[in-house]
């Protein structure tokens, strides 16, 4: 089987044309994931060129030959910006239009000059280059997702190579001047086909990876307190109800003491700014496996493997004395809230985390009882 080069043009506008729109159509259900409409740009200009090259095949018209190979090197160019964007959530447009600019100049002195092999020399440098950049770019990201971010890398370096081939045998056929419109040796065929399997294989992997990211991004908030950024009911109850919890892992219940009042006097706002502020208190005295979570309201749980008591009670000890001393000012209002904690620990193994969170609820209650403010550790046998 052969491919004749009309054909496989064509099939590179028509994939191009087709995941351009499907992205153009992911873009409009999804306006803040914007790399969705740099790509789509990107392949959109990728078109415009493959139109370009076939006006220029037809009439040979120096301008269309410059046209087409500038808007490639442009859609290259768009390409490495969405690579950005993808990695670190902006555009930088100056960036994408002077490196666009900076492709531009030497193909435009080539085509000006007369030389359009020349100029199909240096389009086809530049594209393996930048094109390999871009992979480089993706190799560099895979562990998000790595068949994907790697598969996606891979067709990168494919494209790159099909670049430089085109490079190779057009030095050797034309390198100054054209016989007659775009080059069509089996270099330039093999660079076509490997466009078409390029886009389509890219454009696919990129959605299926940002579909990842947006069901991890969901899997997040389904697992976060939106107030105060820990971690909520479900996702404490997702790590550990129904399992035994490991030997030596306190639990420590805390609540806000007479919180209710304080939202009386001051309002849901202020309420609302001190339970965040708490949040950043008990997070600054945790270690890196320590697990907080607001279990709802004005309740807080902390789960804090390989402590002992002693351990426990200094730690809930520590959040209760910053807690006491911090006066929090919201709206011109200063207000200062307490909190009481209880602790149980999984002393041997087999404690469940539903008995060992009954045992500290138990404990929090005596702090209250005796006065709020306070840490009441287990008794001895209490955990
Ligand atoms: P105690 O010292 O015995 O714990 O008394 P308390 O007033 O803290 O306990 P209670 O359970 O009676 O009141 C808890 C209050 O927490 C009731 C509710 O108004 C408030 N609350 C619950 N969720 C929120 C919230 O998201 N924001 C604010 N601002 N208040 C909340
Ligand atoms: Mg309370
Ligand atoms: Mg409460």
């Amino acid at each position: 089987m052969t491919f004749d080069y009309g054909s496989v043009l064509l099939a590179v506008g028509a994939s191009g044309a087709a995941l351009s729109f499907t992205l153009f159509t992911n873009w409009l259900r999804q306006p803040g994931s914007g790399f969705l409409m740099t790509w789509s740009s990107s392949i959109a200009i990728v078109v415009l060129s493959v139109i370009m090259f076939a006006f220029f095949n037809a009439t040979g018209s120096m301008l269309l030959g410059a046209l087409a190979c500038i808007l490639l090197t442009t859609a290259i160019a768009v390409h490495q910006g969405g690579v950005v964007q993808f990695r670190d959530g902006y555009l930088p447009r100056k960036q994408v239009a002077a490196l666009a600019a900076v492709l531009a100049l030497p193909q435009a002195a080539a085509f000006a000059l007369g030389f359009d092999g020349l100029g199909f020399l240096v389009v086809n440098v530049l594209s393996a280059g930048l094109v390999f950049y871009c992979g480089a770019q993706y190799w560099r990201m895979r562990a998000e997702s790595p068949a994907a971010l790697g598969t996606i890398a891979l067709l990168h370096f494919i494209l790159a190579v099909t670049f430089v081939l085109c490079a190779v045998v057009g030095v050797q056929e034309n390198p100054l001047y054209l016989d007659n419109g775009s080059p069509q040796n089996w270099a330039e065929v093999a660079n076509l086909v490997a466009s078409v399997i390029a886009l389509t294989g890219i454009g696919g992997l990129l959605v299926t990876v940002h579909q990842e990211r947006i069901s991890r991004q969901h899997r997040h908030n389904a697992l976060t307190d939106p107030l105060t950024g820990l971690k909520n009911r479900r996702a404490l109850y997702e790590l550990f109800e129904g399992r035994d919890v490991p030997v030596k892992t306190a639990i420590v219940v805390l609540d806000l003491d007479q919180f209710k009042a304080l939202n009386d006097t001051y309002g849901h706002a202020v309420g609302d700014a001190v339970l965040k502020a708490f949040a950043g208190i008990v997070s600054g005295f945790l270690e890196a496996d320590d697990v907080a979570v607001r279990l709802g309201g004005e309740e807080f749980v902390l789960v804090l493997p390989d402590r002992s008591v002693a351990e426990a009670t200094a730690l809930a000890e520590r959040v209760r004395v910053a807690m006491a001393r911090t006066v929090h000012e919201v709206d011109g209002v200063r207000v200062n809230c307490t909190v009481s904690a209880g602790i149980a620990i999984s002393d041997k193994p087999g404690r469940s985390f539903d008995t060992l969170m009954r045992k500290a609820d138990n404990t929090l209650y005596l702090s209250k009882r005796n006065g709020r403010n306070r840490v009441t550790a287990p008794d001895r046998d209490a955990a």
